[in-house]
């Protein structure tokens, strides 16, 4: 047995903590059981206490993970639609003393949310960002999103998608990332393993998901992924090597950390009136009287 996972055994209180107690209302075999699954490991297994964190949400059928995650020991926030990113690079560059993880769907981040992905891995904020790609909008019954795959028919376009899908990972890698890296639903030990890179990962930690969706999207199934994921030996040295591995959404679908840059500066680090300063943003918040600066106005 892969040493880490006995580890993970003898730790059984450390990984209950990150435990929800509320009624899971994913469909059965969704690929978000074991999503969730393998980022609480991925969480113990890099020593990271729940009181330490804070999991912000998107709308979407992930965004259900808000309740079943840690519901009485973590931070959670579930925001607004496409909208999770912003907040998230706020908090973590408020307070670096917490991890934050941030998880969005196809639908919000790269259509309604799209511009918030772009300045965040430009930007380079200190945070991982989890990409649930199950290839359409499920929570609202199925619409295409824009990685549903070409000529697909969805409620809502009976007769096919017309465009083709955005390869996510090709898209971050243009924006001179720092980390970008695939995985798959089926495979709960990739993921985890994937997970802990992201989270030891010093800026803006770009992780994509492919994720079965059995109630929405039928025609690319658990066995479909199987037949075609490609593990990387190998981390691509640089973008292009990246863009060319991460390229085919079809027949081999390469998944693994397709990019990393570990010397880059995140944002908080090039952030010039935070050099040499000890504290959070966050502990230096206080009561300030403005009774003298309004009085400028009068
Ligand atoms: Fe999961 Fe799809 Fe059901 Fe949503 S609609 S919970 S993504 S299987």
């Amino acid at each position: 047995m892969n040493k880490d996972y006995k580890t993970l055994a003898d730790r059984k209180n450390e990984y209950l903590a990150y435990e929800g107690t509320e009624v899971i209302t994913w469909c059965g075999g969704c690929g978000n059981y074991g999503i969730q699954k393998a980022l609480e490991r991925a969480l113990v297994l890099e020593g990271i206490k729940p009181k330490n964190t804070l999991f912000c949400y998107d709308i979407g059928c992930h965004g259900n993970g808000s309740d079943k995650i840690g519901d009485k020991t973590v931070y959670t926030l579930h925001g607004l639609h496409g909208r999770v990113i912003p907040v998230a690079g706020g908090a973590a560059v408020a307070n670096s003393n917490i991890k934050v993880i941030a998880e969005g769907g196809d639908g919000g981040t790269m259509s309604e949310g799209v511009n918030h992905l772009v300045h965040a891995v430009r930007s380079d904020y200190p945070m991982v960002f989890i990409l649930h790609n199950n290839e359409n909008y499920g929570l609202t019954t199925g619409q295409a999103s824009a990685c549903t795959r070409q000529g697909r028919p969805m409620n809502g376009s009976p007769d096919g998608v017309i465009s083709p899908p955005m390869n996510c990972c090709d898209f971050a890698l243009g924006l001179n990332p720092s980390f970008v890296a695939r995985t798959f639903s089926g495979d709960v030990k990739h993921m985890t393993d994937i997970l802990r890179a992201a989270l030891r990962h010093n800026g803006f930690a770009f992780v994509e998901i492919m994720q079965v969706c059995p109630t929405y999207n039928r025609a690319t199934p658990q066995e479909w992924y199987l037949e075609r994921i490609n593990y990387l030996k190998t981390t691509p040295k640089t973008i292009e090597a990246a863009r060319k591995a991460c390229a085919d959404l079809d027949q081999k679908i390469s998944v693994g950390i397709l990019y990393q840059d570990k010397k880059m500066p995140n944002y908080l680090e090039r952030l010039v009136n935070r050099q040499g300063v000890k504290t959070t943003s966050v502990e230096e918040v206080g009561r300030v009287d403005i009774k003298g600066l309004l009085k400028q106005f009068e």
